[in-house]
């Protein structure tokens, strides 16, 4: 089987270095040269576009920032929907509006071409070691024929229902990963501000109710006062503005969400929107005047 792989940031770099590394052929693009060098060093082939990936490949995956950017790649001018013919499958693994997936995939079905949604989450540390959680959407039979690829990336790949419900399941995961760093970082600032030590309070509580994954991979970064991403707050932004809008869509209000929402564009406009979204600390840091880090 030739898989396409296009979208090769910090994510899809690693994701499509595990395919290689299984032994798939893989063919790579995107619109930077540096990530497709250091893939084609891995020993993938370049294409020159979406249609060429999509002309030569069997399977075609998607690692795209947002919804625009799945559209413009798969259905735009020398997009996959150019090359691709009947019987191909096109997996898309950004994390996208579930109403998104669904317009593409209407789109690729004209054409005898089946889609899966399939978002990840995990971060690049878990898309290194190929052991990230993916969601997928679709049909049982296209699930089961990607299973196996899907499975070099992921320590665990989940059905959650049809086209669309990857999507909708990363959404479920993104308000709760938001609001554990933001119930953390409130918890960090206040504990810290009184006088106790961040790492004497991590360690203290990790192993009971409020330990967490969130906790383990954010409070050391927040300790450290590191906020190099891993995953960029203005992603998650995206993330929660498809979720309030999805949530608005079938009338589920989202008040939690939407609270920190708005610190996450508070922090964009202070020009953080760059940093890891352990950054949301920032936020609280600088309404309380003061700065949780290790030693302090
Ligand atoms: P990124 O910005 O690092 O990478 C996106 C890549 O897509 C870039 O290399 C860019 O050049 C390329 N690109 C954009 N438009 C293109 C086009 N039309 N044709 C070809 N290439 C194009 O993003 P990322 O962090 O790798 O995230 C990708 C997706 O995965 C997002 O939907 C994100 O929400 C999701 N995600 C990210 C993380 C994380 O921790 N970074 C974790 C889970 C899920």
């Amino acid at each position: 089987m030739k898989i396409g792989f296009i979208g090769l940031g910090i994510m899809g770099k690693p994701m499509a270095k595990n395919l290689l590394k299984a032994g798939y052929q893989v063919m790579v693009y995107d619109r930077m040269p540096a990530p497709v060098k250091e893939v084609v060093e891995a020993g993938a082939t370049e294409g020159a576009s979406g249609k060429d990936i999509a002309e030569k490949c069997d399977v075609v995956i998607t690692m795209l920032p947002n919804s625009p950017h799945v559209k413009a790649a798969i259905l735009g001018p020398g997009g996959v929907i150019e090359g691709i013919s009947a019987g191909k499958i096109v997996v898309d693994m950004s994390s996208i509006a579930p109403l998104a997936a669904q317009e593409v995939a209407a789109k690729l079905a004209e054409k005898g071409v089946d889609m899966l949604d399939a978002p990840v989450s995990g971060g690049e540390p878990k898309a290194i070691e190929g052991t990230l959680s993916i969601m997928v959407g679709g049909k049982q039979a296209i699930f089961d024929r990607c299973q196996p690829f899907l499975a070099k990336m992921g320590a665990s790949v989940v059905l959650c229902g049809d086209i669309g419900a990857g999507n909708v399941t990363k959404l479920a995961n993104q308000i709760i990963v938001a609001l554990n760093i933001a119930a953390m970082s409130e918890a960090f600032v206040l504990a810290s501000k009184a006088g106790v030590d961040p790492e004497v309070l991590y360690k203290a509580i990790r192993g009971g109710l409020a330990g967490s994954t969130v906790l383990d991979a954010k409070a050391p970064m927040v300790m450290a006062g590191n906020f190099k991403p891993g995953f960029r707050i203005e992603l998650h932004i995206k993330d929660l503005a498809n979720a309030i809008e999805t949530g608005h869509d079938i009338g589920v209000p989202l008040p939690l969400t939407s609270q920190v929402m708005e610190i996450m564009q508070a922090l964009k406009v202070d020009g953080k929107g760059g940093n890891d979204h352990s950054g949301i600390v920032q936020f609280y840091e600088k309404m309380a005047q003061f700065e949780v880090r290790k030693g302090k």
